[in-house]
């Protein structure tokens, strides 16, 4: 039984795309490699205790090979997808310049790919490697046409995901190899979100580097591999300088329970992943069917290409990170920059062509082993009437319908994350009522709550509120949201000239 259905008063679970409970199977094999009645020792010793831990990391490296088609001497053990994603990608093309020398090197990824990805591919193009993105074509899939076209005599890598973590968009990886193949460059693939998932066999799909972590497939975090081809002699360059542990490629000592859970939580993936394939398929369209007919709801996965357990789905005129602070009842991912610090929504959903607006309403919904069908009756009725309560919020009614005694002011817009409106209505030389309609984050609507219940009763001339700086620091609200503030200090003072306009007309 899983933490989430143990504790009843925490939200329910659907962030599983961010990463997974350990299954109880798994954590209990990492228990007997911990403690001095367990295999505890180093691997690299040549006494029993090493030899003990020593069996027990290479059974569990031949259930991580197994898992994606691969021999057990082709898997190296990292900390993680990112580690791992580093490797293939550092590690190849500084191999190939130091076997090449001063010719030109060219990289192929994709817009859509994870960080751990696309932060190497920046690295190498300040080392002077040529780096090409490719901008996926529709519904967030690139085409083998666009990697056919993308490929130069230079081109030493490419490195496309399986499928994607925020949309859950499937590539045809298989289309990609064989290209990479012919064509004599390496092929590298991160399946962090797809192992244990969806059926991958590194030798039909022509993967010659694959990425993949445990804590996505219930297994612990801190714990990952990079699968790297033994044939085709694909040689990398190590991040990590030490023992010469692991083929040279990862120095430093084995973390014996990590990897021992690593193993067995591959093994129990590959046992479940077709029944929960189906299963999660069937949930998913249920969540479809509930949230798609919201008015404005817009699908930013793939219709078919897509994993069975995500969802992502945009609610056109919410805004994303307020819908999120709604849903008190459940965990999830949304697409929205409003606690990251670039202020840009999700470059993801960018990157596949939807605008500002649309990104940051997104939310993604990720399924896994413990959702019920009842988790996802809660959760279609919970979004239902926190899209429907926003939407009346956000709601732009037309000025002009406005009765006399209401002055009202507005600032911001949609498209800048932030537009407010207050309305007041005024009895003599107090504000009788003031409310408000607001789109933004739930910081902002917070305020915006504050400033409407104190604006009552207060004079309109000065209602001594103070400006933004007096509010953020009533709210306690850190200086980085001052902008949106500034927003809602210009439609209260817009609300305030408008009343003046009122009773002094002319
Ligand atoms: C989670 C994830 C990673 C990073 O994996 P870690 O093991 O957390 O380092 C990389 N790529 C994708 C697609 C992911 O979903």
């Amino acid at each position: 039984m899983s933490a989430a259905q143990v504790n009843r008063s925490r939200p329910i679970y659907l962030d599983y795309a961010a990463t997974t409970p350990v299954d109880a199977r798994v954590a209990g094999c990492m228990a007997e490699c911990l403690t001095a009645a367990g295999d505890f020792g180093n691997p690299a010793s040549t006494h029993a205790y090493g030899r003990e831990a020593r069996t027990r990391v290479e059974s569990a490296r031949a259930q991580a090979a197994a898992l994606v088609g691969a021999r057990p001497g082709e898997v190296i053990f990292t900390s993680g997808a990112t580690e791992a994603d580093n490797l293939a990608i550092l590690g190849l093309a500084r191999g190939a310049r130091a076997a090449r020398g001063a010719q030109a090197l060219h990289v192929i990824s994709a817009r859509t790919e994870h960080k751990a990805v696309l932060d190497p591919c920046r690295q190498l193009e300040r080392e002077g490697i040529a780096v090409t993105l490719l901008t996926p074509a529709d519904e967030g899939r690139v085409t083998p046409a666009q990697l056919q076209a993308a490929l130069r005599p230079e081109t030493v890598l490419v490195s496309l995901m399986h499928a994607n973590n925020e949309t859950g968009a499937i590539q045809d990886v298989a289309a990609f190899g064989a290209l990479c193949r012919a064509h004599g460059a390496a092929f590298h693939v991160d399946a962090a979100q797809s192992a244990g998932k969806l059926p991958i066999d590194v030798q039909a799909m022509g993967i010659d580097l694959l990425s993949f972590t445990a804590h996505k497939l219930y297994g612990p975090k801190g714990i990952g591999a990079l699968y790297v081809q033994a044939a085709r002699r694909v040689s990398l360059q190590p991040l990590m300088f030490g023992g010469g542990h692991e083929r040279g490629l990862r120095s430093g000592t084995l973390a014996v329970h990590q990897i021992v859970g690593f193993g067995a939580a591959c093994a129990l993936a590959a046992r479940m992943m077709d029944g929960e394939a189906v299963r999660q398929a069937q949930l998913r369209a249920r969540l479809w069917a509930g949230v798609g007919s919201l008015p404005g709801a817009l699908l930013n996965s793939p219709s078919v290409h897509a994993l069975p357990g995500v969802l992502n789905v945009s609610f056109a005129g919410i805004e994303g990170e307020s819908l999120l602070f709604g849903l008190t009842e459940l965990a999830l991912a949304s697409g929205s920059a409003c606690n990251s610090d670039s202020d840009e929504p999700s470059y993801v959903l960018r990157a596949i062509g939807r605008d500002r607006e649309t990104a940051q309403s997104a939310l993604r919904f990720s399924l896994g082993r413990d959702t019920s069908p009842e988790d996802i009756d809660t959760a279609i009725a919970a979004v239902r009437r926190e899209v429907l309560r926003l939407r009346s919020l956000a709601a732009v009614s037309a000025s002009g319908g406005e009765p006399e005694c209401v002055a009202s002011g507005e600032a911001g817009a949609r498209e800048q994350g932030t537009w407010v409106r207050f309305m007041l209505k005024m009895e003599g030389g107090t504000i009788a009522e003031a409310s408000h309609q607001a789109y933004g984050c739930p910081q902002t609507l917070a305020a915006c709550e504050w400033l409407s219940g104190q604006l009552r009763g207060r004079p309109w001339a000065d209602p001594g509120l103070g400006g933004a700086l007096d509010w953020a620091r009533a709210l306690q609200l850190a200086p980085d949201r001052l902008t949106r503030l500034l927003v809602i200090e210009d439609a209260l003072r817009a609300a305030l000239a408008a009343a003046q306009r009122r009773v002094a007309p002319g």
